[in-house]
């Protein structure tokens, strides 16, 4: 099996109600590889860095055995940069910038080495570039894809383009309803459904994911965490986990999507626990094992038999 990812890797400046971090490692190449790390090794990224990107942001990376051949790095360029600010209900976030830099002028390269890969997941980043990614890859098995209102807004075309190509994609609810212009999510899926994805996975915070394809819908709680730091990179998480647990077990089928569900809840969950990748930086299989089964319990209720 194999797992492609692509996606920003930038430095980030979050402030939340809780705290605040300068030029902290981000981006959804590097939330969504992390996170798969821990179902599925090695992941292989093509992005791209400045030379200002700090040495120990790769070492991190490459401690999570994620393969980097496919991250070029420029020099004399600045890495891609992004600011938010959370307001105190954590669901409202606000882009104070978005620096492209070293993105403006990038034309992905996928190697030699990564272009059989079985499955692929396109992290946020300008639709054009998902689709030069998906276009040097040779029959992939999946194709999953992730963007947000920046791209929604400014590339819309494009971004239908790339729909084409992808078999499932992952939004959250605010996105579903631009891209659709349909107020409500089951029917904005369905829309989204004509566009070309299969399956589209609505992330809707704390209030869970849904699944829905043209026969199903499968709704997913969150984990009910008190202590949430800083959102960022939940989503990438939750598409990590999705694509880590599909290419372990390389199953397809409607059971094993709704697994994939529970994962990337389970691997979002740790990550908005600490800022930045910190909640995603030293965890145990273990660890996760525990949380993807609390997730059971969490909806689990016996039926009513007599009627009171
Ligand atoms: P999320 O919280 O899942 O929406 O992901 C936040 C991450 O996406 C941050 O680490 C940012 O660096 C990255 N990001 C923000 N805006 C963009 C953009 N326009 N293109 C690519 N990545 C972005």
């Amino acid at each position: 099996m194999s797992l492609l990812v692509v996606g920003s890797v930038a430095l980030d400046t979050i402030e939340t109600p809780f705290g605040r971090a300068d030029d902290a490692l981000g981006g959804s190449a590097t939330y969504i590889s992390t996170a798969a790390s821990y179902l599925y090794a090695p992941v292989r990224v093509v992005g791209v860095v400045g030379g200002d990107f700090p040495r120990k942001d790769i070492e991190f990376l490459e401690s999570r055995t994620i393969d980097l051949e496919g991250l070029q790095v420029v020099e004399s360029g600045k890495t891609f940069r992004w600011g938010g600010r959370y307001h105190y209900d954590l669901n409202v976030r606000d882009t104070l910038y978005t620096q492209l830099n070293v993105f403006e002028a990038f034309n992905p390269v996928v190697p030699e080495t990564y272009r059989k890969s079985r499955y692929v997941c396109l992290g946020n980043i300008d639709p054009v570039l998902q689709r030069r990614v998906i276009e040097q890859v040779v029959n992939p098995a999946m194709v999953v894809g992730d963007t947000m209102n920046f791209w929604i807004e400014r590339k819309n075309k494009e971004l239908r383009e790339t729909l084409r190509r992808v078999n499932v994609f992952i939004i959250n609810d605010a996105e579903a309803r631009l891209i659709s212009q349909e107020p409500n999510l089951i029917r904005a899926a369905k829309l989204i459904i004509e566009m070309g994805p299969q399956v589209v996975i609505i992330k809707k915070g704390e209030h869970g994911a849904l699944l829905v394809t043209e026969k199903c819908i499968f709704a997913a709680p969150a984990y009910p965490l008190e202590d949430i730091h800083d959102p960022t990179g939940a989503g990438d998480a939750f598409a990590g986990g999705f694509a880590g647990w599909i290419a372990k077990t390389d199953d397809l089928s409607e059971d094993n999507l709704k697994r994939a569900v529970i994962y990337g809840s389970t691997l979002a969950s740790f990550c908005v626990e600490k800022f930045s990748v910190e909640g995603l930086r030293e965890l145990s299989y273990l660890q996760i094992q525990d949380r993807f089964r609390e997730f059971r319990e969490l909806s689990r209720f016996d039926e009513e038999l007599s009627v009171v």
